[in-house]
């Protein structure tokens, strides 16, 4: 079934009798050439790019729920590849150029909306690092802009210009940024690689590796064995626990990040604000909430609800970029886990278990990463070579040095 402007005006003439499920639901088989764990967005990204572009095999991708229940359908949708280091920008860049095609190839509506990100600076010391940071992007070919004070004031007036503590000075400007809807790209990406003939297997929990002479052969699941040719473990921020079960410690700690919807309100907000003082990023949907968030709760943690601290700072965050956020009610706010990194950056490389492969450490930014980190995942298991955008995110950098940190706050999972 395609979707189409045709399709959807004979439904609507036919009383939407038309509709069929986006996927199949079908048992697992006993062995599969690729088997993919987590169907997440990279999980499901990746089957769909190996079964699209790079091979036609048996792939299965194991999700212990139900597709898009992680933190792919719980982010605040932010998309941008306005990045610093030459590891990562090249790679946010590419994920963002698959964002431009991507509804087009999987003929799916993911609400891709480039609505642009303005990311407020407070003094001249961090204008002078946005203005470094802009610089490397149009250097990497990406779009940026740096505003002044009454270039961010005529295209977000309602700002706090003159806070006594963090007065806006400018603000960096993505215009090619903006938003996705977060489970319409699971759901697309689960359709196309169903289309192309991957299974995708629900309640169906990975719970060990076997592995025999340092060569996996599959993985037990809550529906059996099922062999495997090589397996790609994309489970975000279940990566310790897993991977613990192949014998694996990894450079990872679980933390949770909450998410925060107001009620709906008129058209308000252009794009993707970002309070370069706090932590604190907000956006509005096509229905009229805004979604906004803050920085992580900062404990280890597997449970996906956060604490009432950091909802205070959050809200404090909101009140002084933008005071009259204060009158909005607060509708929803609930947490994801988030596989965070020692340097902040992700983890696309084969592990020390042959057919053993693995996608993690996003931490709180690998949702716009997903088209990218699915094409270089994919690509890394059927060519055995590392896509030329992910070179850097070799597992043993830890190890070797040759950290990617970001935000230059040293190894400390909590503060990136
Ligand atoms: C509140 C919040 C806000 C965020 N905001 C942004 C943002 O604005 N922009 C941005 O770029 N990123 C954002 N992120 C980060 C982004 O959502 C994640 O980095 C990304 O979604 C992680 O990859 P994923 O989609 O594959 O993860 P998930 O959707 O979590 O997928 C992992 C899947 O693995 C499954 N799994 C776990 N263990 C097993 C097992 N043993 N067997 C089988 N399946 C298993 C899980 O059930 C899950 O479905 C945010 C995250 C949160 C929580």
């Amino acid at each position: 079934m395609r979707f189409s402007a045709f399709r959807v005006i004979k439904e609507a003439l036919t009383g939407h009798k038309g509709w069929q499920p986006l996927w199949r639901n079908p048992d697992p088989q006993p062995a599969y050439d690729f088997v993919i764990v987590g169907g997440g967005g990279h999980g499901l990204a990746t089957a769909y790019y190996l079964s699209t572009t790079f091979a036609k095999a048996r792939i299965a991708v194991l999700e212990k729920g139900w597709l898009g229940q992680g933190n792919i359908g719980r982010n605040t949708t932010i998309i941008r590849s306005n990045y610093l280091l030459p590891g990562n920008q090249p790679f946010y860049e590419f994920s963002m150029k698959l964002w431009e095609g991507l509804e087009q190839a999987f003929n799916f509506n993911a609400m891709v909306s480039q609505r642009g990100i303005v990311n407020l600076f407070h003094s001249d010391g961090q204008r002078d690092a946005y203005r470094r940071r802009g610089n490397a992007v149009l250097l990497s070919g990406a779009d940026a802009e740096l505003l002044d004070r009454d270039q961010v004031r005529a295209m977000i007036p309602f700002l706090n210009f003159d806070n006594a503590r963090f007065p806006i000075k400018g603000g960096l400007l993505q215009r090619r940024a903006g938003t996705a809807r977060h489970d319409g790209v699971a759901w697309g990406y689960a359709r196309g690689a169903d289309l192309a003939g991957v299974d995708l297997i629900q309640n169906c929990e990975v719970t060990g590796f076997r592995i025999t002479d340092g060569r996996v052969q599959g993985v037990d699941t809550t529906r059996g064995f099922i062999g495997a040719g090589k397996v790609g473990v994309a489970v975000a921020g279940m990566t310790s626990q897993v991977m613990a079960m192949a014998g694996l410690r990894l450079p990872i700690e679980s933390h949770v990040l909450q998410a925060f919807v107001s009620e709906g309100l008129k058209p308000t907000i252009p794009g993707v604000i970002t309070f370069g003082a706090g932590h604190f990023y907000i956006s509005q949907t096509d229905r009229g909430g805004l979604v906004f968030g803050g920085d992580i709760d900062g404990y280890n943690s597997y449970a996906q609800r956060g604490n009432m601290a950091v909802i205070e700072d959050v809200a404090e965050g909101g009140m002084a970029l933008m005071p009259m956020i204060g009158r909005a009610r607060l509708l929803r706010i609930w947490g994801g886990i988030m596989d965070m990194s020692m340097d902040g950056s992700p983890i696309i490389d084969r592990t020390p278990v042959d057919g053993l492969y693995l996608n993690a450490g996003w931490c709180y930014g690998g949702f716009k990463a997903t088209p990218a980190s699915g094409y270089a995942f994919a690509h890394l298991m059927a060519t055995e070579t590392p896509h030329d955008t992910a070179r850097a995110f070799r597992l043993n950098r830890f190890a070797t040095g040759h950290v990617i940190d970001e935000k230059g706050a040293g190894a400390q999972p909590n503060l990136h």
